[in-house]
């Protein structure tokens, strides 16, 4: 049982919920870094453990999002994402295991050995890929695709905004909230004064925030972000935050009215780089030094943004306890699956394998 579910057996009634990942998550000191820094106040939250098949912080979302999805009877879920996105194997990945039809419909980004294997990985989870070169063709060719499919089957897909980040996706991580309160409540960790988290489309950070309000958990965010600010600004972060509380106390009244506060949320603008999914040396950095000191593997793309940002507080002596929150999976994928071809893959998409990754990338597993 859930904590979301424990304490608001109204919701538990209410919103369906599937089963792919393995919670709680642990929460665990970084003793390497904790030496080497000599403060003995570092944590580390392993999403990237969330489910044996594929980890990361989309397990959370997906579980509350696919069930949502056969609950409306649908046959297929159309989502959307960078060619390498997370989020879009994780949808093909699970979508399958739900028994739904899984559409990914991708755009150019930056390429990285990481971009070929969730591209090769998407392979094996029978997903079909459409790929765009630049975000304008995508969402110009989304809604015609959707209304296709809704023809062809007889029945409306079931639409996964950009990161799963609806109100739906978001409660995945107000369980999130709920649960690391429990493991604060159990002493597993004392509260953190800060949590440093990559920032994408918002759903996990507006989730945690809010669950973790709503279990008066009073903490700061530093919300790193890994995404263009028009993406991810604060207008949309209250937004999300409070369509999401909303959402949850229709199902439940006596889920509590909460307010995104400043002090709450800090948007780290910092580390973003030039671009979504480029690598900058300060990602490298972080991912080479958590490696090192912990065994935690990052990615360039998100996790080492915030770990940039985080290392960077962490080093300048600021009051912790900090907690990191891992949100990549650290899962090996399936070295037979990596193994097929990438020309089994859409024309577009061949570009990532026939051209050289950007030059800060080095594959290191
Ligand atoms: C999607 C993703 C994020 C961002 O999460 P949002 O809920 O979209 O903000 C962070 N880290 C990783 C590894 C991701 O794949």
């Amino acid at each position: 049982m859930i904590p979301l579910f424990e304490r608001y057996p109204s919701i538990a009634l209410r919103i369906p919920r599937l089963s792919f990942g393995e919670f709680p998550t642990p929460v665990e000191r970084l003793p390497g870094l904790s030496r080497r820094l000599e403060r003995d106040d570092l944590y580390i939250k392993r999403d990237d453990l969330s489910s044996r098949v594929y980890g990361g912080n989309k397990v959370r979302k997906l579980e509350f999002l696919l069930a949502d999805a056969l609950k409306q009877g649908a046959l297929r879920v159309i989502t959307s994402g960078g060619a390498g996105s997370n989020h879009a194997l994780a949808t093909a990945i699970y979508g399958k295991k739900a028994g739904l039809k899984t559409v990914l419909m991708l755009f150019r980004q930056p390429n990285s050995y990481s971009v070929r294997h969730n591209l090769i990985m998407n392979l094996a989870s029978d997903a079909e890929l459409i790929h765009h070169d630049t975000y304008q063709e995508h969402t110009q060719a989304f809604e015609e695709t959707v209304r296709r499919y809704e023809s062809a089957d007889g029945k409306t897909p079931y639409v996964i905004p950009l990161g799963g980040s609806s109100p739906m996706g978001a409660i995945g991580y107000v369980n999130a909230g709920l649960e690391l309160a429990a493991q604060i409540t159990a002493g597993d960790i004392p509260p953190p004064a800060r949590i440093y988290l990559a920032l994408g489309t918002m759903g996990t950070a507006m989730g945690l925030l809010l669950g973790l309000k709503a279990a008066g958990v009073k903490t700061n965010l530093q919300a790193v972000r890994a995404v263009p600010a028009y993406v991810a600004g604060i207008d949309k972060c209250h937004l999300l935050f409070n369509q999401t509380n909303k959402l949850l106390r229709e199902m439940d009244p006596s889920f509590p009215s909460c307010t995104l506060e400043p002090e709450d949320l800090t948007i780290r603008q910092e580390y973003f780089g030039e671009k979504y999914g480029l690598f900058t040396p300060e990602a490298v950095a972080a991912a080479t030094l958590l490696r090192e000191s912990d065994g935690i593997i990052l990615d360039e793309t998100y996790t080492g943004k915030a770990g940039a940002a985080f290392l960077a507080d962490v080093h300048s002596d600021g009051d912790g306890p900090f907690l990191f929150w891992h949100t990549k999976s650290s899962r090996p994928l399936p070295p037979e699956a990596l193994a097929a071809d990438y020309r089994l893959l859409p024309v577009s998409l061949h570009c990532y394998f026939n051209k050289p990754v950007q030059p800060l990338d080095k594959e290191i597993f």
